[in-house]
């Protein structure tokens, strides 16, 4: 490929609604654009990404023995009133009417069409196990689509579901498929774990999700340092001693005021449950171990939607003694208001409800306009305990140490589904004997868009984004310093070019004539992992400066060596 026939379009600032790394350089580099809310093109450089997760993800399905299909993205509504999941999927599932009034929905998933395949298709145990895989598109109205791909509405995910005669041969199936993400996950260079995701209701572990490990994921992760202990928080809660179990989310007093346009607007703009407001506001997201995640939202004057609705979130912060909170504000918490900050605050606090309000009780400043917030106080005791629950030092369930928390990017999911589906579709089978039984299907998925965004949170620096190389849009930029003015190194870069893809190696060639400073920072933006700059003093010596993307330095590299280098 040469940079004058591909198409690159690198920014120089992330746009402002771009909130985490990843987002921010994807933007940057030119690899997605917004089309709307949670809704993206994947333009060239980002496309060639996918490919190369998806080109990964296809072969070890393929290796694992799935057969590949593909499922229409708008689906007949009766498909879904038969597993009652119509009504169940509720506003996260995009529906639509046809000409003649008749109800579709957006695919969100494929369980319906999948087992209405399997129902028509299959009447024999001799065509079990059978193991389908798409690679679609899926659309979810996310009640808050954010971080880019990251968490989409409109994105692409790999989705598989295995039918077998019973119980043993989906364990089978289920294991194949663990197996195969392990080696996927593996492939693609990231550092990530496989985490228990239920209690086990259909015997055994019944789910597990993958998760790459990164500061920025939404989902807590708690995992034994010394065993192989590992689940997500919600299956480690489950396993907690009863009595340290964390009570339901339950909305705290004062949740929207019914009915109070302001309240309920908060709520709406920030997508997430408004539990609290007095002249504050507090929002708790999720619980999450020993870190309660609490929104502080700071408004300027008075408590007044427009404010709010014109602000963004302007920040985030993670404190965990009030010392750094003054300093960071000059102002003790719950006093935040009239500071000159512009706009809400996102405010992460490392300890527990219990611990922050040891510090930041009585601050409520009820006599001033502005709106603070207090922690604690007017949190009623059982909230407080809702927001604690399995938390780092806890014993492991397994006894063989303790556990310790980190966050993680749910990046795939494996379920065992049982008859849930066969049965409530009548998808079933002649065994041996010739009875009639149901399938027992399991269902299996990775998102493969988001991928990109969990692999950049993992691999970035200051000047842009670190592929992993079996992922990089391009594993090679050859660099021709004077390109358009040099004979020689005109000549050696279309040598050299024409060498490394002889030998298939994925190399992108800059012939755009950018100054060389432009040149090296679009790169290092985009990425690549490999870069060769030509030009006429090391040519001389029959030389090229190589330099990784992770290196400091450029070395000194004899043209002949170049291939084995950036092998
Ligand atoms: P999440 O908990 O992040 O909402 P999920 O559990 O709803 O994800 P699954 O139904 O398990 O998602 O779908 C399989 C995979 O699809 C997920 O593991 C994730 O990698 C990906 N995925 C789910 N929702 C999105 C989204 N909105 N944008 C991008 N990828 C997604
Ligand atoms: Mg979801
Ligand atoms: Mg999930
Ligand atoms: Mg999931």
């Amino acid at each position: 490929m040469k940079a004058s026939q591909f198409f690159i379009s690198t920014l120089k600032e992330a746009p402002a609604d771009a909130e985490i790394v990843s987002h921010k350089l994807m933007m940057r580099a030119g690899m997605i654009k917004k089309l709307g809310a949670g809704i993206y093109s994947y333009m060239p450089m980002g496309l060639r990404v996918i490919r190369k997760v998806e080109a990964i993800v296809r072969e070890e399905m393929n290796r694992a023995g799935a057969v590949e299909l593909s499922m229409p993205l708008v689906q007949p509504a009766e498909l879904w009133q038969e597993t009652g999941r119509w009504d169940k999927m509720g506003d996260e599932m995009l529906r639509l009417k046809d000409r003649h009034e008749r109800d579709f929905a957006l695919q969100p998933t494929s369980e319906e069409v999948v087992t209405d395949i399997a129902r028509t298709e299959i009447r024999s145990y001799k065509q079990l196990p059978v193991n389908f895989y798409q690679i679609q598109i899926k659309f979810r109205d996310e009640r808050r689509p954010r971080f880019g791909i990251m968490r989409g509405r409109e994105f692409t995910m790999k989705d598989g579901y295995s039918f077998d005669k019973d119980m043993d041969g989906l364990r089978a199936s289920y294991q194949n498929m663990f197996d195969a993400y392990v080696r996927v996950f593996t492939r693609f260079g990231l550092n990530f774990r496989a985490v228990a995701a239920d209690n086990g209701a259909i015997g055994g572990s019944g789910s597990h999700e993958f998760h790459v490990i990164a500061e920025t994921g939404e989902d807590a992760i708690v995992y034994c340092p010394t065993s192989d202990y590992a689940a997500n928080m919600e299956a480690a809660e489950a396993l907690a001693p009863a009595g340290e179990r964390a009570a339901p989310a339950q909305p705290l007093v004062n949740t929207p005021t019914p009915g109070c346009a302001k309240c309920e607007a908060v709520a709406e703009l920030l997508g997430i449950p408004l539990t609290h407001t007095v002249k504050s506001i507090v929002l708790a997201k999720e619980r999450e171990g020993a870190a309660a995640e609490i929104w502080l939202l700071m408004l300027r004057g008075d408590h007044e939607l427009n404010e709010i609705k014109a602000s963004k979130i302007v920040g985030e912060y993670r404190f965990a003694t009030e010392a750094e909170i003054v300093a960071t504000f000059g102002t003790r918490p719950g006093y935040l208001g009239p500071i000159g900050v512009k706009g809400p605050v996102r405010v992460v606090a490392d300890r527990t409800v219990a611990q922050m309000s040891d510090f930041v009780c009585g601050a409520n400043q009820e006599d001033h306009h502005y709106t603070g917030v207090n922690w604690g106080r007017d949190l009623p005791e059982p909230e407080v305990a809702d927001l604690r629950n399995v938390v780092k030092g806890d014993a492991s369930p397994d006894g063989k140490g303790v556990v310790d928390i980190c966050r993680g990017i749910e990046v795939g999911h494996v379920f065992m589904l049982g008859a849930r589906y066969s049965e409530a579709m009548g998808a079933t089978y002649l065994d041996e004997n010739g009875k009639t039984a149901p399938m027992q299907m399991g269902c299996y998925g990775i998102g493969i868009t988001r991928i990109l965004g969990a692999a950049i949170e993992q691999n970035y620096d200051a000047r842009g984004i670190i592929w992993p190389t079996a992922i990089a849009p391009f594993e090679v930029v050859i660099c021709p310093v004077g390109y358009d003015r040099s004979e020689a190194v005109r000549a050696e870069a279309d040598k050299l070019y024409a060498a490394l893809r002889d030998a298939g190696v994925d190399v992108i060639m800059d012939d755009r004539g950018e100054r060389p400073g432009a040149m090296f920072a679009d790169w290092e933006l985009i990425g690549v992992p490999h870069r060769v700059v030509v030009g006429d003093r090391g040519l001389k010596e029959g030389k090229v400066e190589y330099q990784g993307r992770r290196d400091t330095e450029a070395t000194q590299v004899p043209l002949a060596e170049v291939l084995a280098t950036v092998r």
